[in-house]
């Protein structure tokens, strides 16, 4: 998406990617190797004026390498902190920003330790420090009988331990910053997940927490140096935002922005990493978008949905595989409750249906 985006204004991209099946592949050269190959590394630092990546799992050793040799943003050290759940939660605490409580833990002794340090009916969850995504790599514990099965079950390897959070909402905030310390900040995204994969999510214009996942983001950026998109996962709590995790990269729950936004996250990117003027930020009405996970629903039933525009990866169908999106757009024409059924029949499409009873939200943005 970053490469469709950047191929409108005139950028070449070359890609090196492990996976032959890479869905880049038709927009771009696509270097097949591994992340860790240095001749592949080479040519690209090579070819590139500016490199960056959208996957938070790459070792950050490669990124240093490349980082040597040519440009690269972010850089190696926000993603050093993104991709360790440990470093990224002490750098929230040291900037004072909101998150729940957490324990280290490398052994079974120390994870029995810290959930009994929670106390007597607070729930946790286990995660491994690196490595996790869409929900891999965590085991929910709600009683001590359950401790040993969740330290298997994440493998046995470095973990943290975190107060599980009772909150009202996900939402996310996707921002973005260039060097020259310029930032922009799309409306909040508010997200609903289901077995800790994305599933919907819903721009809220004006919402009352705005201000404050902003000035988290500042914080967070302004410290770091940073420079692309940054997407803060958070949740609501009470009248608070509690930060869960930082991704630095373009983010599914910014996806909307392709047809809902003045500028896309992936725009916004290009613009970030290649030190140009950012683009407005600025929404459309009501903006969702419907994650595709597993399958590709008929592409003629999307197509009679005013205001929807279907985008597929081009991936092989998996289940659990996010395989595309759906942007539902609001014009002024159709209007707010065309917008709710259309959105309501587009959950249907993708057998989720029952998330439209938690969707009060649904009733538009104004
Ligand atoms: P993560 O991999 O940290 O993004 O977690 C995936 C999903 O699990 C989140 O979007 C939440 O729905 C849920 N989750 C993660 N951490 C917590 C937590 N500490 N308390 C409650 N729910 C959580």
């Amino acid at each position: 998406m970053m490469a469709i985006a950047g191929t409108k204004s005139g950028h070449q991209f070359m890609f090196l990617s492990d996976a032959a099946d890479s869905c880049a592949a038709p927009y771009g050269e696509l270097l097949c190797a591994p992340l860790d190959d240095t001749q592949a590394q080479d040519r690209l630092a090579q070819f590139a004026d500016v490199v960056t990546y959208e996957f938070e799992n790459i070792p950050c050793s490669v990124v240093q390498r490349i980082e040597s040799a040519v440009p690269l943003h972010p850089s190696s050290l926000a993603l050093s902190i993104a991709s360790d759940r440990l470093q990224e939660k002490s750098l929230f605490r040291q900037l004072g920003m909101g998150t729940t409580d957490f324990f280290p833990v490398d052994s079974l002794e120390l994870l029995t330790e810290a959930f009994s340090a929670f106390g007597a009916g607070q729930a946790a969850i286990l995660k491994t420090r690196t490595q996790g995504y869409d929900g891999k790599g965590q085991a929910v514990i709600n009683q001590p009988a359950q401790i040993a099965d969740a330290w298997q079950q994440v493998g046995q390897v470095p973990c943290i331990l975190e107060a599980k959070v009772k909150f009202s909402r996900e939402v996310s905030m996707i921002t973005a910053r260039s060097p020259s310390g310029e930032m922009v900040f799309y409306p909040l995204s508010e997200n609903v997940h289901r077995e800790g994969i994305l599933r919907l999510s819903i721009a809220r214009v004006d919402d009352p927490l705005q201000q404050q996942a902003e000035a988290m983001a500042r914080r967070l950026m302004e410290h770091l140096d940073y420079v692309g998109v940054l997407a803060l996962e958070l949740f609501h709590v009470g009248d608070e935002l509690f930060v869960n995790e930082i991704a630095p990269r373009v983010h599914n729950s910014g996806h909307w922005t392709i047809e809902g936004a003045a500028t896309s996250q992936f725009d916004n990117h290009l613009r970030a990493v290649c030190g140009l003027p950012l683009g407005d930020t600025a929404v459309s009405q009501s903006v969702a978008m419907v994650n595709l996970i597993g399958t590709v629903p008929s592409e003629k039933a999307i197509a009679e949905i005013a205001n929807a525009t279907l985008h597929v990866y081009g991936k092989t169908d998996r289940p659990g595989r996010k395989v595309g999106h759906i942007t539902l757009v609001d014009d002024s024409k159709t209007g707010s409750d065309v917008f709710a059924e259309n959105l309501i029949t587009l959950l249907d499409m993708v057998g989720e249906k029952e998330l439209a009873s938690a969707l009060p939200f649904v009733a538009t943005n104004s």
